[in-house]
């Protein structure tokens, strides 16, 4: 079964895939069977000769360019359609183990390059609607596999917080004329308080509206609505700023930290007023203790934030310093 089915309460699509259901949950990689999908030599990979980075179908996909047709239900109310989509993994380099700081800036370069043809690529397919570029990390937030790779799902509608963003950027643009996003980062740069590190071309900082602890967001300083837009100078720009957030929440935690990475883009069709970004979620809220989402946030969509985000912009700007002096040819700087 591969439908995607609707909730009415909440008006949301839910992927509903029964196959995914075997695939395995972090394979013992010390057992001598275990062999890694994506390392050289891995049978899916059998057909590149010499790669940094590799394009692959997702193993378990979530959605398919042939899906089955769907049974209806009776009840009008119940809505259900066919799993159109594509979920593709990026293998990000040919060793098993590091992450995005690990990569050279040239490497995370091609990285930047790769997620960019994809999206123009997937945006292109009749049945997309948007092309989510996302990348988990960590057991803790269920990561089957330690190969350093991300992954694309090409959907058949717009994901809802993402439309939450467009309303709310056509009405900052009826309301006061300009971009939300352009205004949002000329004030940050001038409060400052909340800046962690910037490059020529994006500013890191934590947000003002933070919901985890040590959120990241990535905003590009010139007004661009998506990666498909981006000039050769914002793709290693964004290679930069990559390479630096990875790196501040390895030195942050002192050891190889847990994250996820979404990169909240304009979508395939259409033309909304809007300015692409990259958010980084980030699951511990000290060293030691995790932040689980649970009943307020889960069963209310209302977040608790523990602590007050410019507190945590200090803790932050000092493991940049220490992640910018271990980095080779890092292209800005931590804010003082
Ligand atoms: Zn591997
Ligand atoms: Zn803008
Ligand atoms: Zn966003």
């Amino acid at each position: 079964m591969h439908e995607i089915r609707f909730n009415p309460l909440i008006k949301q699509w839910i992927i509903v895939a029964k196959h995914r259901a075997v695939r395995p949950w972090r394979p013992e990689e010390r057992q001598i069977s275990f062999q890694c999908p994506f390392c050289p030599g891995a049978p899916e990979l059998k057909h590149l000769e010499k790669w940094d980075v590799a394009v692959l179908p997702n193993r378990y996909p979530a959605l398919t360019p042939n899906p089955p047709q769907v049974e209806l239900e009776e009840f009008m109310w119940y809505t259900k359609r066919e799993a159109w989509g594509v979920a593709e993994v990026i293998v990000e380099t040919p060793s098993h183990e590091g992450d995005l700081f690990d990569l050279s800036l040239d490497h995370a370069v091609k990285v930047v390059e790769t997620y960019k043809s994809e999206v123009e690529r997937l945006s292109r397919l009749d049945f997309v609607e948007y092309v989510a570029v996302f990348r988990n990390k960590g057991k803790e937030i269920g990561v089957s596999l330690t190969h350093p790779h991300s992954q694309i799902y090409a959907l058949p509608f717009i994901p809802p917080r993402v439309k939450q963003e467009l309303d709310s950027f056509r009405e900052y643009r009826e309301k006061i004329g300009s971009c939300l996003l352009c205004d949002v980062a000329k004030y940050e740069l001038k409060y400052g308080k909340r800046l962690i590190y910037y490059n020529e071309e994006f500013l890191l900082l934590i947000p003002f509206y933070a919901m985890w602890p040590y959120e990241i967001h990535i905003y590009p300083l010139k007004h661009v609505k998506s990666l498909r837009d981006f000039t050769d100078h914002q793709t290693k720009g964004l290679a930069d700023s990559l390479r630096v957030v990875t790196a501040i929440y390895n030195k942050l935690l002192e050891r190889d930290a847990p994250y996820i990475m979404v990169f909240h883009d304009h979508p395939a069709r259409g033309n909304y007023e809007y300015h692409f970004h990259v958010e980084f979620y980030q699951p511990y809220r000290d060293r030691e203790k995790l932040k689980y989402a649970a009943g307020i946030e889960w069963g209310y969509w209302v977040f608790t934030y523990d602590g007050i985000p410019e507190e945590k912009a200090l803790e932050l700007r000092e493991a940049c310093r220490k992640a910018v002096s271990s980095l080779s040819n890092a292209m800005g700087r931590c804010m003082e």
